[in-house]
């Protein structure tokens, strides 16, 4: 009886309620985030029928329907006109490098095996690749960063030249956070970087000097993701503006060229002084690539909340949809489920979707929801999206994403990558404290993870961009506990047939606290009136104020 009271008093209490206030809209928009339609979402998406989410197969046909329909079904516009697609052309390239790579000059005479010594592709839409005796320059670690006053390339013409540089940045192993940035990477250390800027200066060819340390993973990596096909985006130029060759050499065959140059190693180590002046080796490099191509297109699925009063202004939500589908198998299973990475991302995107879609008040900015295709094919989904914007960037506030959720249960911690880099760090404190949680910086800086997902796409563009969720300290467990699941999860199930749904082992509390906490981020952003920057020293802060001056 007592309890009927109760409901009747609130029912009265909300007839004659005065208008909401923002925490009571959040608090109806949070609550509509729960565990069982966590457990729903990740269930379908990681089932076997799904066969791994690849881009182009029957899994891409029932993943991207799935999230048309719950869109729908939870009330959200279509996000692209009146589609909830947008089309993304891709071409999957499969070049073929000739067994041996010849180096000459200097009297002396070098063969270099692919796969051994080397790996090498194009992304350039042609039928063949032909080096010949392209001069090799030592361009250091191949960076122009005119915050840091450095530049790798200075007074150099590359036409036809072939860069050879290193991997990471010139602040890999200090403890000077002004050099560039310590050991935290930079993008400048990325090999996304690396090729662009090599394009940017014309050169025919680069080639990175792998070394496992400052590149995060040894050889072997680099051997399996640089050969066999790969996808990339359909360009207007047929990407003929990349270099003709991209590839890496290792540390032994960088050795043997620079003895061939009649210079010592520690070459290597002078490239990190300021002040240094790339080298022309004196040799050239001679290759051929076969290269075949296949047009294709995938999609990237889209859908909004409007706001209220100023629908033009959005704050974008991403995870990618897409995972590796099915492979070579592993114990008798060859389906790449990707239940954390990323049916979880795409389950919390989904979560924040409707708890938006159920506000009773519309925010006042658009909430706009992106899942995007082949993420593990280099962020390509997202990065067509940054280059051809559905919702004009000048206008985009912020991008908030989500990939692989942990689930292991709630956590004390949210672990921010990229740390420093704009002021949604602050947003994620606030909405950390609220939680009960504290803020941290990415563990692993040096290994570049803010380079490594979809947000990166839009910082690339210049919006500024939050990764973080909870991974450093298990609300009851603890730090050690969490560290060697997360450990063992990444050593036996990462990119494996074995990121499977466990309904029996699986805590989605922790999913539904971050989700919550990037509701409460979102909500609070599309609230106001300002824009948050980049901080001082982002190297995404110039991009931002080349289209808004004084942001
Ligand atoms: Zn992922």
């Amino acid at each position: 009886m007592g309890r009927f009271l109760i409901i009747i008093i609130l029912f009265i209490a909300t007839l004659f309620g005065c208008q909401p206030s923002d925490d009571n809209l959040q608090n109806t928009g949070q609550s509509s985030i729960r565990a069982e339609d966590f457990e729903k979402h990740i269930q379908t998406l990681a089932s076997d029928e799904f066969e791994g989410r690849k881009p182009f197969t029957p899994g891409e046909e029932k993943t991207i329907n799935y999230l048309k329909d719950e869109f729908s079904r939870m009330g959200l516009a279509p996000g692209n006109g009146d589609s909830y697609f947008q089309e993304v052309p891709l071409v999957d390239i499969h070049a073929v490098p000739e067994e041996k790579m010849q180096i000459e000059g200097k009297g002396k005479s070098l063969e270099f095996s692919f796969r051994e010594d080397f790996v090498a592709l194009t992304l350039r839409v042609t039928d063949q690749v032909v080096l010949k005796n392209s001069e090799l320059v030592f361009c250091g670690y191949g960076i122009v960063a005119p915050e840091y006053g450095w530049n790798d390339y200075e007074g150099l013409d590359m036409q036809g030249k072939t860069a050879v540089v290193l991997i990471n940045d010139p602040g890999f192993g200090t403890d000077d956070s002004t050099f560039f940035k310590g050991n935290a990477m930079t993008y400048y250390g990325r090999w996304t970087y690396k090729y662009e800027e090599a394009a940017r200066q014309g050169a025919e060819g680069i080639l990175i000097i792998h070394d496992t340390a400052p590149a995060g993973y040894p050889w072997g990596v680099v051997q399996s993701s640089w050969t066999g096909h790969k996808l990339y985006l359909q360009t207007e130029d047929n990407n003929m503006s990349r270099c003709a060759m991209e590839g890496w050499l290792t540390m032994e065959a960088a050795g043997q060229m620079l003895s061939a140059a009649g210079l010592e190693s520690n070459v290597l180590e002078s490239a990190r002084k300021p002040g240094f002046k790339a080298i022309p080796l004196g040799l050239a490099l001679s290759l051929q690539m076969h290269v075949s191509h296949e047009f294709s297109t995938s999609q990237n699925v889209i859908a909004r909340v409007s706001g209220a009063t100023r629908p033009d202004e959005s704050i974008i939500y991403t995870a990618h949809w897409d995972h590796i589908g099915i492979g070579p198998s592993v114990e008798g299973d060859s389906i790449y489920n990707g239940a954390l990475d990323n049916a979880t991302g795409i389950a919390a995107l989904l979560e924040i979707a409707d708890a938006f879609a159920q506000l009773e008040e519309k925010p006042a900015r658009s909430a706009v929801f992106l899942a995007v295709t082949a993420e593990e094919q280099g962020l390509l989904g997202s990065a067509y999206y940054a280059e051809h914007p559905i919702y004009p960037l000048e206008k985009t506030v912020a991008n908030l994403n989500m990939d692989g959720l942990g689930f292991w249960g709630k956590m004390k911690d949210l672990t921010i990558v990229g740390y420093g880099q704009s002021e949604l760090d602050d947003y994620a404190k606030e909405a950390a404290e609220r939680q009960g949680r504290y803020i941290l910086p990415d563990q692993q800086a040096e290994k570049g993870h803010f380079f490594r997902s979809d947000h990166f796409s839009f910082a690339k563009v210049g919006v500024p961009a939050l990764y973080a969720s909870g991974e450093h300290e298990q609300a009851e467990k603890g730090i050690d506990w969490i560290t060697e699941q997360r450990d063992r999860w990444l050593q036996q199930h990462y990119h494996q047939p074995s990121d499977e749904f466990e309904a029996d082992t699986w805590d989605f509390s922790g999913m539904v606290q971050d989700a919550q906490l990037l509701f409460d981020i979102g909500y609070r952003l599309s609230q106001e009136q300002t824009y948050p920057h980049w901080k001082e020293g982002s190297e995404f802060k110039p991009i931002r104020e080349a289209y808004m001056p004084g942001q």
